[in-house]
């Protein structure tokens, strides 16, 4: 059960034959035992084509059959025990609590997919029964439900080593919808990655899945990204991570002979708006969330607050002077690995350079050389120049962001339209002020995928009703979330049936009815046979 280096191909592992590397800790900076390998491209022609092999296997596997398997690999994770937490702490440089409580997450959101397909909700089983007797041409009988896209690839991201990575949120609601997946191994947690792989590939054998059902590769960085994405049996991709890398991926999934869907899940700087009114009685208690919000994980999620927006005067000033306060005090923070450290000390360098930017607060610098780390920063522009400058609403990933003063309302919302697409819009206001912010709420709906009413956006929960996406740039395609169990909706596709024998129907438009599911029929719901 240790880490091995080895690529997951068809079902078995081998030792990837073009060339190797080590992990990373990012705490100390120095190299990760073992020695692991990089997979050829032969290697991974070897694994797209056990995915489409499996497909069709795995996509007719009974969903009760499949929500057993999802079960398994979440209990097959939790039997890896300490060794996976200890690796993912050494590979992010995160407390124990956090590599559980993301354990706990990957696991909770495997077993809420088993619950869920089982449902059948996600088929979307709809008949119009024929009409032969209808005047002046009969209707043929008509039915449609989803299928299973076929094999999809994942990228997960450098700051989820768990959650959005191996076993993430994308594996899990592509296997649910009756998918093969292969993982792209994340080169800043690959030992993690692999450690999950190897409970997956347990999982599968224990529950009789095709070979090819799960597959773990690690390359070099463009390269392997690349041909995965060009592959032409790969029929979808999941991924999550920085703009830059989404849309150079992006294009080449549009770009292929046969173009296939996208779903990127990319940076955001998520606008906290704070309303004068609350903060008159609230700026400390708000001023702590904020910075407990913007300073957790070292800021180093895609749900950081980035931007704060106000009104100028004596009650944005306090929450200014509280924020300010509370960061001096914070420590700086152990970033993911050395390219998110550089990249988090050039972004923020690049906004403070931006014209009209004023330094507000920052956190206490790295007290040694050794490891990445990454100190808090806290910016203020006026609304004019933030408004004119595209460069502002630039990610920084790290615990960083920029305070928006706006004369009045009107210029609020002229700053609120100026927002290219986010995760999250939040507002912050008493009673009185949300109850008069229609007008704002309906301009944040337009711009972002979650709206929030006196929280904070970290901490997204992993329930039915949960959006995570939003309009461009956040997301490619933002009709679509990747948590929450309507994920499985990027990975399957509808199929309609006309005239079809009742054999050659799938199991969920049979007149029989005999998964018992909830169906569209002649345009009324019903759940029993026809
Ligand atoms: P990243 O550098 O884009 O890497 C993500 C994955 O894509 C990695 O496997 C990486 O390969 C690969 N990749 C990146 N650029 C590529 C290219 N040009 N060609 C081929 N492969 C490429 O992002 P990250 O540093 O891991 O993650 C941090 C970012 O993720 C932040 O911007 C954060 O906001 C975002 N994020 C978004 C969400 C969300 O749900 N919206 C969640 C978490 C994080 P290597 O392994 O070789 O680096």
């Amino acid at each position: 059960m240790s880490v091995t280096g080895k690529q997951l191909i068809g079902g078995e592992w081998h030792t990837g034959d073009s060339g190797s590397y080590q992990a990373i800790n990012p705490a100390t900076g120095e190299k990760l035992a073992p020695e692991l390998s990089f997979a050829s491209e032969e290697q991974l022609r070897a694994a797209t084509a056990a995915a489409a092999a499996a497909a069709p296997i795995f996509a007719a596997i009974s969903p009760q059959d499949r929500s057993r398997f999802l079960e398994t690999c979440a209990d097959e994770i939790m039997a890896l025990g300490d060794e996976l937490l200890d690796r993912v702490s050494a590979e992010t440089g995160y407390p124990r609590a956090r590599a559980e409580g993301e354990r706990g997450r990957t696991c909770g959101q495997l077993r809420m997919f088993a619950k869920h397909l089982v449902k059948g909700d996600y088929l979307d089983a709809r008949i119009d029964i024929a009409l032969p007797d209808r005047q002046p041409m009969p209707r043929p009988d008509i039915r449609f439900c989803k299928h299973p896209i076929g094999p999809v690839v994942v990228f997960g991201s450098s700051n989820f080593p768990l959650a959005f990575s191996a076993a993430g949120g994308d594996t899990a609601s592509a296997l649910a919808a009756g998918c093969p997946v292969i993982v792209k191994s994340h080169n800043s947690h690959p030992g993690s990655g692999e450690l999950v792989a190897q409970a997956l590939a347990r999982a599968a054998k224990q529950c009789n899945m095709p070979a090819g059902v799960i597959s773990f590769l690690a390359g070099n960085r463009n390269e392997i990204g690349v041909n995965l994405v060009t592959a032409p049996e790969v029929k979808a991709v999941g991924f999550t991570g920085s703009t830059r890398g989404g849309m150079a991926l992006y294009k080449l999934a549009s770009n292929r002979p046969d173009p296939i869907p996208f779903f990127g899940e990319m940076g955001s700087i998520n606008p906290l708006v704070v309303l004068p009114e609350v903060l008159k009685t609230s700026a400390a208690a708000i001023a702590e969330g904020f910075v407990g919000s913007l300073t957790l994980g070292t800021g180093q999620f895609c749900v950081n607050p980035g931007l704060v927006l106000g009104l100028k005067g004596p009650e944005l000033n306090t929450f200014m002077e509280a924020t300010g306060a509370a960061l001096a005090d914070k420590p700086a923070g152990v970033m993911l690995n050395q390219a998110v450290a550089e990249g988090y000390a050039s972004g923020a360098a690049h906004l403070s350079d931006q014209p009209g930017v004023r330094q507000v607060s920052t956190g206490k610098a790295q007290e040694t050389d050794a490891g990445f780390c990454g100190r808090a920063y806290l910016y203020a522009v006026n609304a004019e120049d933030f408004i004119t400058n595209p460069a502002l609403q630039e990610e920084v990933f790290g615990p960083c962001s920029l305070v928006v003063e706006c004369r009045d309302t009107d210029e609020l919302s002229q700053v609120i339209s100026s927002l290219s697409g986010q995760l999250t819009g939040t507002l912050h206001g008493t009673e009185a002020e949300l109850a008069d912010a229609k007008e704002l709420v309906r301009l944040l709906e337009q711009r972002v995928g979650r709206v929030v009413f006196n929280n904070f956006p970290t901490g997204v929960e992993v329930t039915d009703a949960m959006m995570h996406g939003g309009p461009f740039p956040a997301a490619t395609d933002s009709r679509f979330t990747s948590v929450g169990t309507a994920a499985i909706d990027r990975f399957i596709r509808p199929v309609c049936y006309q005239n079809s024998p009742q054999d050659l129907l799938p199991p969920a438009l049979r007149n029989d009815n005999p998964w018992g599911l909830k169906r569209l029929v002649n345009g009324e719901w019903q759940d029993g046979q026809i």
